[in-house]
């Protein structure tokens, strides 16, 4: 009740919960053993409506909410992250900046993918540039009607899987005036797109993580992205419809945790030491009752940012309340999984049960779609209503700011 679902959500749930335990489960393990991306599971996501709900239904969406999209990831991050991360990024993310910004036929051509089972790949990380994303250096300069790329990302979710690539460069004219920051779509079998790694992760080992190189990677005028306040304010524009994908990585972090405590619950009443169950420990009971009330305040956060987005396509979550929750859900998750593998004490160790691998995937996400800090950053930054600059030169006294310190 105090979460106020209607009976329709409810159902969705049920619907997600079943395909997460029939489905999902019984490969989870073999997709992080193996580091296999799971195409079986992308049909069958695909065939059952969970790609792309929230796309409008004239593009062959659903028109679904933000929160269905929440309710379904949820079930899927209990039973495997990976899984969970492509019902994300086929519904918020790369996706929600194409919805908001492209034209009638990019969204078109997005749609498509996504229907196909595309998870589209969002290219702004660089080695150089990290959470100080404006120093990115990947350029596109201006070539006829359209542009080429060159540079290098890193650390892209769905290297040499993904076909769609969102990707944020550096935009010059012909007389190589710089003139802000713009999003290029390109598929991945286009000449001069390549994957030159493939990072080997802690954990989400069934996703790869990878670097692009672009080597004259040409871009027709049809698919450059340019945002309304053009490509001066286009880095803000961007990420402000991208960083709805913030809403799905808290998702998914929240339902690892979900899906831990379950685990963890069932052990502690079957579980015996010292002639009864383990659960009877007043130890092992004020802990779950933390991890239980950790995790109702994350759901809490996370309908409520879902909520936030309202029901057009177009629209994305409020950018501060994104960021608070993806900082609360992601640390506490980590939290809620460590102690969920506590009480299975050895056993927790173990590659036999998930627990292990769960807590390989959560650690995650307080690092990736903004890190930890720099969201407190943004959210002091709104708070204050100032702005914070990082760079050291970015300090240099500013009457604005000192006068209102004083
Ligand atoms: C699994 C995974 C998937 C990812 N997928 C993608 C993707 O698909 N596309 C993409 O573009 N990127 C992706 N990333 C990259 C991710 O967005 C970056 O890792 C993140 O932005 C941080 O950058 P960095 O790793 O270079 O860390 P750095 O920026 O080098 O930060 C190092 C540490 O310093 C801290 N720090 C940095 N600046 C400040 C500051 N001003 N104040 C306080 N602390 C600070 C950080 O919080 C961090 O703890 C992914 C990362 C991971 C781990």
């Amino acid at each position: 009740m105090v979460l106020g679902l209607s009976a329709d959500e409810i159902a969705l749930q049920a619907r997600a919960r079943a395909f997460s335990q029939g489905v999902v489960r019984p490969r989870a393990a073999a997709i992080d053993r193996d580091q296999e991306y799971p195409f079986d599971i992308v049909k069958a996501l695909a065939e059952a409506g969970f790609l792309g709900m929230t796309m409008p239904k004239a593009l062959g969406g659903q028109d679904a909410s933000f929160l269905d999209a929440v309710l379904v990831i949820e079930e899927m991050a209990k039973s495997c992250t990976v899984t969970a991360r492509i019902v994300v990024e086929t519904n918020m993310g790369a996706i929600s900046t194409v919805m908001a910004y492209g034209s009638e036929a990019q969204k078109k051509l997005a749609a498509r993918l996504v229907l196909e089972g595309d998870k589209p790949a969002i290219c702004i990380t660089e080695p150089e540039a990290g959470s100080d994303a404006l120093a990115m250096t990947t350029r596109a300069d201006r070539r006829g009607d359209g542009y080429v790329i060159n540079g290098k990302k890193h650390w892209i979710t769905g290297a040499g899987v993904s076909r769609l690539h969102l990707i944020f460069a550096r935009v010059f004219d012909e007389s190589g005036e710089s003139l802000g920051i713009g999003g290029f779509l390109a598929l991945r079998d286009d000449k001069g797109l390549s994957v030159t790694k493939r990072e080997q992760t802690m954990g989400l080992r069934g996703m790869p993580e990878g670097e692009l190189t672009f080597e004259n990677l040409e871009v027709p005028a049809s698919m450059v992205m340019l945002p309304p306040s053009g490509f001066r304010r286009g880095f803000a524009d961007l990420m402000n419809a991208y960083n709805s994908q913030r809403v799905g990585a808290g998702t998914v972090a929240m339902g690892i945790a979900g899906g831990a405590l379950d685990h963890a619950l069932a052990w502690a009443k079957t579980r015996e030491q010292f002639g009864r169950p383990i659960g009877e420990f007043q130890g092992l009971q004020w802990m779950l009752a933390d991890m239980q009330t950790q995790l109702t305040a994350s759901r809490l956060m996370l309908y409520a940012a879902a909520r936030s987005r309202g029901p057009d396509a177009s629209a994305f979550p409020d950018p501060m309340l994104a960021a608070q929750t993806k900082i609360f859900a992601s640390e506490a998750a980590i939290k809620i999984v460590n102690d969920a593998l506590q009480v299975f004490g050895a056993r927790g160790y173990s590659r036999e049960l998930p627990l292990e691998r769960m807590a390989r995937d959560v650690r995650m996400f307080t690092i990736g779609g903004g890190t930890a800090q720099v969201l407190r950053t943004l959210v002091a930054s709104k708070m204050l209503g100032w702005k914070l600059p990082q760079t050291r030169d970015g300090y240099a006294p500013k009457p604005s700011i000192r006068d209102a310190a004083e």
